[in-house]
């Protein structure tokens, strides 16, 4: 004991050592109290549109110090801020509070009502941030450098403040409006569960039945880096998650004499066998992942890339070939259902064999599969009828929007009319947003992305240092007001 003490001192020592010093965070250089634009027509010049956005980011800023993170998420204090702004400007937002400090706000500017609704979808939770990896405090809403620093600047407090302004812009201008517009602003999209999207559906599903279109996350305005855009991404469906967990039951005994049927072992082997499975597993062309490598192909630069992409299907029947493609992690998960283990359990005690052992699978589906084939498939791969599985946590088929609608074209038009040449996609999300929830309701969805960011931009989703650019901020600003406008403004 007395030997081991030191030894272990030392290690937390070393431990200390190898973190990140705390950041030296400069006094913080806050925006003032955002400058309110008046407008008596629609915004016309740059100028003009340019104060707008600066609008934005500093409420963006004001935004992103309302700590959201979920759980427990907090909405609250950002449903009631949101509401203080709204109401300033004439517009009524009604709160919604499932349960105490959870929120959902829910305001709606009128049209003639001669077309259907449009919601602007964004959730007001955040992921954890853990300071001593950032640059500046990620609650502080710092703006250096030409950015605006925070946790939710990306996803999706950036989104939403666009769409807030959209509003604001078509009230102060007193556009006059075809179909209403409706801005919705949840909980509890980060925790894929609880009170927000689901519970709103559920529940006041008669105050967004009516609508036809729905704006949300879940979209990429992809930059080149050189001040172009290679592509615009709009979300038209999502991968959907069937999650389950594996069980494993044996005779519980002392650790000190092994037993053959210890549930440990058994899961691991069950498991060693589904994640072997999961590296070889059928590859399956959906028709829109078809078309999303056809469309990005011309921006191959590889000659043989593009040959690829310009028919997948083709391309993934050569074996070199689809082990090239699918060593891209994002490319393998369009092109097939995986799998991740990503939780074990056995004994809480070293010396005790458990009675059974548990993992969690994190699967994920491709749109038209069958869970119940799925499920079939997975336990033929196991091969061991002591192992179980069980669905559990989130589990709904995937929808999908379809692209021949008056949104769709909005979209369309509103890029090229920014950039003639680039191409605008529609890439399936691995992941999955609330979009479904409305889909289901027959509501057209698309994610769409208002900033241009190149990959290294995106990486702060859910990572560090987490920001958006003013510049981003005015192109958003103005794409999203454009968007808006082709369809719902008279
Ligand atoms: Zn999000």
């Amino acid at each position: 004991m007395s030997r081991a003490a030191p030894l272990l001192l030392a290690l937390v020592a070393v431990a200390g050592c190898t973190r990140p010093a705390p950041p030296v965070t400069p006094p913080t250089p806050v925006m003032e109290t955002p400058r309110r634009v008046a407008l008596i027509t629609a915004p016309q010049g740059d100028a003009e549109w340019n104060a707008l956005g600066d609008e934005a980011a500093a409420l963006l800023a004001q935004y992103l110090r309302i700590k959201t993170t979920n759980p427990p998420g907090n909405e609250i204090v950002a449903a009631r801020w949101l509401a203080d702004l709204l109401r300033r400007e004439g517009i009524e937002a009604r709160i919604f509070e499932p349960r105490p400090g959870k929120a959902n706000l829910y305001a709606r500017l009128r049209g003639d009502g001669s077309a259907r609704p449009l919601i602007l979808l964004n959730h007001m939770d955040v992921v954890l941030a853990s300071p001593e990896y950032w640059q500046v405090d990620p609650f502080g809403g710092v703006v250096k450098d030409g950015y605006v620093w925070g946790r939710g600047a990306l996803d999706m407090k950036g989104e939403g403040i666009v769409q807030l302004m959209t509003l604001l812009v078509l009230k102060r201008a007193k556009v006059p409006l075809q179909r209403d517009v409706i801005f919705l602003a949840t909980a509890d999209e980060e925790i894929g569960a609880g009170v927000g999207a689901a519970w709103f559906v559920e529940h006041h599903a008669d105050l967004i039945r009516d609508a036809e279109f729905l704006l949300n996350e879940g979209g990429t305005t992809r930059a080149n880096g050189r001040g172009g855009v290679d592509y615009y991404g709009v979300g038209t469906t999502e991968k959907s998650p069937f999650w389950l967990d594996m069980t494993v039951r044996g005779t519980a005994g002392h650790g000190s004499r092994p037993t053959p049927d210890n549930p440990v072992h058994r899961l691991i082997r069950a498991l060693q066998r589904v994640a072997d499975w999961s590296g070889r597993s059928p590859l399956i062309v959906t028709p829109v992942v078809d078309r999303y490598f056809r469309d990005l192909a011309p921006l191959e630069r590889d000659t043989l890339a593009r040959r690829w992409f310009a028919d997948i299907g083709a391309a993934l029947r050569d074996t070199m070939a689809a082990r090239v493609i699918t060593a891209d992690i994002t490319y393998n998960a369009l092109l097939r259902n995986t799998i991740s283990i990503t939780g074990l359990k056995g004994s809480d005690k070293t010396n005790v064999i458990p009675p059974l052992a548990t993992a969690a699978l994190d699967v994920r589906l491709l749109p038209g599969q069958e869970p119940a084939a799925f499920l079939a498939e997975l336990t033929r791969v196991i091969a061991d009828t002591a192992v179980t599985l069980r669905p559990q946590g989130p589990n709904w088929s995937a929808t999908e929007s379809p692209v021949d609608t008056e949104l769709f074209r909005a979209i369309v038009a509103a890029a090229r009319a920014r950039h003639p040449d680039a191409v605008v996609t529609t890439p399936m999300l691995a992941g999955f947003t609330d979009s479904h929830y409305f889909r289901r309701l027959g509501i057209a969805s698309y994610g769409i992305g208002p900033f241009p960011l190149t990959q290294a931009d995106s990486r702060g989703v859910h990572g560090n240092d987490e920001r958006l650019s003013l510049e981003a901020i005015r192109f958003g600003v103005r794409f999203y007001y454009d968007v808006v406008t082709r369809v719902a403004a008279r």
